[in-house]
């Protein structure tokens, strides 16, 4: 218990107390109620309603002043639910019909449709956060429960709970917070956009925490990988201590850097791309000189919601994220769910046997699905700087069926006079062992390559990507992982197109060198790793890459890998 594992969704190195918060959800007590008080539970619940609503426009107004418009539209959703037709009406309904106390009737309709959503969507998304958050909300000012005061806590502390929510985050000073670490949540989650936005060290996603931790605890908690150690031992703290220094030493560093292009130390010029998973995170193009978004995962759209995103609702997000983005190039990758990324148009029996049920599999299986993302994307590729790709790909015929349905809908687009780019560039991402031996097949049939390291990994090593258990066998620089991205930038060069990798992988420093030396021509990386890979590609010039990549490839094993690598990056700095 003493080192654990979540989701790393803020980097930054950090040791420090814990403040734990909100181990138990609140359950109120079940009163029935006279007919006199009737009018008083009714008025009890909408003043619940307006402060809850109140609260929630001022948290909007404040986040749209400090952060912008972009971050502040996210919590619209949290009023959309003040709003819906069910959630208070039904309350109501059950006060006056079953005559008992407001609290109870709200939580038990809430609990009704979490309950729903979890079925559908499972316990970690975005509508969970919300729906938790407005129960917790509404449930403060039905009387029911005290919210987090951070601000009677002296000092910085790691904020450590079920679930942090976005107003948690603004309302505590944010000097007392030094990292956040929860049990719900993901990449996706408020709380991690916003940690990120902020520069706060977090880690959501480690069951159980709220009750593992308690607050006399000491935690060394490390936001790139998704790691704590609790309590840590003298040694364990001197090397946290050496590690801080050098971390800190790097964003010196990387500060002044930003401006520059990602380009080698002898002039060969890389395409410095991030990953994106909602439309707000479009913005930091700016900030981080970025040259466009290489990867923006369309699947936030459709999970932890019963209904599907229309035409329409498709086509605004993706030209906010094109204008965000302009002139830079967007790379959109069609709908990629299933294997524990469910939706709700999907039947029960594909819920449960999911292997190898997803992306580009379920799309072709519910094609209104498919052509109504693929129309909205050609909408939206009126703005010039959309390309598109698929996820997945296994088969020639797969690509081919994809590719043509692309091909079906741009001609219903055009008799119908709607306008789109017609030189839109069409891609296909390499991230199964398959693709990977008939990449020299798929790459006359494409524009582009984009190689998934995470499913290649997952796939060619035979180890389940998110399973902490089998964590130890997920080796990126495993040969026949290197060998991989090898044939696939080769086979990519010699038909004459360009190669970007979205992976995890390319977001690792270590690994860039190598990349640069196989020819890669774009890296799509997190956020957090944009600065530090474009320092190494400045550090580099083409020729040491590519002795290290020679190096690299005649060498067994990972570790022997490793060190070479580690050793390299010694000598570039
Ligand atoms: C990948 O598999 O490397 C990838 C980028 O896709 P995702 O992580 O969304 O599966
Ligand atoms: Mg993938």
């Amino acid at each position: 218990m003493k080192r654990l594992r979540g989701i790393g969704v803020s980097s930054g190195l950090i040791m420090g107390g814990v403040y734990v918060f909100g181990k138990e959800r609140i359950k109120p007590r079940k009163r029935k109620i006279s007919r006199k008080e009737l009018k008083k539970e009714l008025a009890i619940l909408k003043y619940a309603e307006e402060e809850t609503r109140r609260e929630m426009l001022s948290i909007i107004s404040k986040i749209e002043k400090d952060f912008g418009e972009r971050f502040s539209s996210i919590f619209n959703i949290h009023l959309a639910l003040l709003d819906d037709p069910i959630l208070i009406p039904y309350a109501r309904k059950k006060i006056e019909e079953e005559g008992i106390n407001a609290s109870y009737a709200f939580w038990e309709v809430i609990e009704k449709i979490i309950e729903n959503f979890s079925f559908h969507s499972g316990q970690m998304g975005r509508m969970m956060e919300v729906l938790h958050d407005i129960s917790s909300k509404m449930l403060h000012y039905l009387g029911e429960r005290e919210q987090i005061r951070l601000e009677d806590i002296e000092g910085k502390v790691i904020i450590v709970g079920k679930n942090f929510t976005p107003q948690d985050t603004l309302q505590i000073p944010k000097e007392k917070i030094a990292g956040i670490v929860c049990s719900m949540g993901t990449q996706t989650s408020h709380a991690a956009i916003l940690a990120r936005a902020l520069r706060i060290p977090a880690i959501l996603g480690i069951p159980d925490i709220e009750n593992i931790l308690s607050s006399t605890d000491i935690i060394i908690l490390d936001g790139r990988t998704g790691k704590i150690i609790i309590n840590p031992t003298k040694k364990e703290r001197e090397l946290y201590a050496r590690r801080k220094k050098e971390e800190e030493l790097e964003v010196y560093h990387k500060e002044g850097l930003t401006r520059l292009p990602a380009k080698t130390k002898d002039g060969h010029r890389v395409n410095l791309v991030a990953n994106i998973e909602i439309p707000e995170e479009a913005y930091l193009i700016k900030k981080e000189n970025a040259d466009g978004i290489g990867l923006f995962r369309t699947e936030f759209l459709f999970i932890e919601r019963i209904d599907l995103p229309d035409e329409n609702e498709q086509t605004k997000v993706y030209l906010d994220v094109a204008e965000a983005a302009h002139p830079h190039p967007v790379t959109i990758r069609t709908l990629d769910i299933g294997e524990g990324k469910l939706v709700s148009f999907l039947k029960t029996e594909e819920v449960e046997s999911s292997f190898g049920m997803r992306a580009i599999r379920l799309c072709l299986k519910y094609k209104e699905v498919f052509k109504t993302q693929l129309r909205a994307i050609l909408r939206a590729s009126v703005k010039g700087n959309i390309k598109v790709m698929f996820p997945m790909i296994t088969s020639i015929d797969e690509l081919k069926e994809a590719i043509s349905i692309l091909s079906l809908t741009k001609d219903e687009l055009k008799k119908k006079g709607i306008p789109f780019d017609r030189d839109l560039e069409v891609g296909t991402m390499i991230e199964t062992p398959a693709s990977v031996f008939i990449a020299d097949i798929l790459a006359e049939m494409v524009d582009f390559f984009s190689i998934g390291t995470n499913d290649l990994i997952q796939y060619t090593l035979v180890v389940d990507r998110i399973n902490p258990k089998t964590a130890y066998l997920y080796e990126p620089l495993h040969p026949s992982i290197l060998r991989s991205i090898k044939n696939v930038v080769e086979a990519a060069h010699k038909k004459g197109i360009w190669v970007s990798m979205c992976g995890e992988m390319a977001s690792e420093p270590l690994y860039t060198p190598f990349l640069l030396g196989l020819g890669i021509d774009e890296l799509s990386v997190n956020w957090d790793a944009v600065s530090s890979v474009r320092n190494v590609i400045r550090k580099i010039t083409m020729e040491k890459a590519s002795k290290i990549r020679d190096k690299v490839l005649s060498l067994n094993s990972p570790k022997e890998i490793r060190s070479f690598l580690k050793l390299q990056m010694k000598t570039i700095y």
